[in-house]
């Protein structure tokens, strides 16, 4: 099956403004079929994805969590777990502000620490093409990060694979799937250089 999904999606277990349920509802209406809750961990309120067993939805959840990891500065890492395997993606490096070649050891020390397994080269759902390079030798992934409505479905990804958690990370681990960003991504990245001339 073609499948569409968001990795990287806040709600108000954290610092998004959508709740679960209206979360899940946008995405939905965006033409997805699954979505990673990715709250952050020193926000996320105790057993608040319980509620995700009693939504009828058709939409895969996957239950996971934005980690602060300290190396050398604060870094941040979604863990998400499927049914046996567990996907890791080190966040938006362009938010370090860090120079390239500082970015790059600092996600190697991350990739010392955990199973990385992607990096994102989004940032708040717009593109950050300089960490599409081969020099940052991981898989590449277009999230959302969204907090709100206004955020959700700027980049996402699609894939052929079954409606299985499992199947969903290894196609990511492996590079199986497209990087997909709306159009509007693509008008903003030049005007945003534009105006820091
Ligand atoms: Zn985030």
């Amino acid at each position: 099956m073609h499948l569409k999904g968001a990795l990287h999606v806040h709600t108000t277990c954290s610092d998004g403004e959508l709740t679960i349920k209206e979360v899940v509802k946008v995405y939905a209406d965006l033409g997805f079929d699954f979505l990673a809750l990715t709250d952050h961990d020193f926000l996320l309120q105790w057993k608040c994805y319980d509620i995700i067993k009693t939504l009828r939805t058709d939409m895969i959840i996957f239950p996971g969590v934005e980690m602060t990891v300290f190396e050398k500065g604060y870094v941040h890492v979604n863990k998400i777990p499927g049914n046996n395997d567990v996907l890791h993606i080190f966040n938006h490096p362009a938010e370090m502000d860090l120079s390239m070649e500082k970015a790059k050891e600092r996600i190697h020390a991350v990739g010392q620490r955990l199973p990385l397994d992607a990096v994102e080269i989004t940032s708040r759902g717009f593109r950050t093409p300089e960490f599409e390079t081969p020099e940052i030798p991981y898989v590449k992934v277009a999230t959302d990060d969204s907090h709100n409505r206004l955020m959700c479905g700027r980049a996402w990804i699609e894939m052929d694979s079954m409606r299985d958690k499992d199947k969903i990370i290894r196609a990511i681990r492996h590079g199986d799937f497209w990087n997909c960003f709306t159009e509007s991504n693509h008008v903003s990245q030049p005007f945003k250089n534009l105006v820091a001339r």
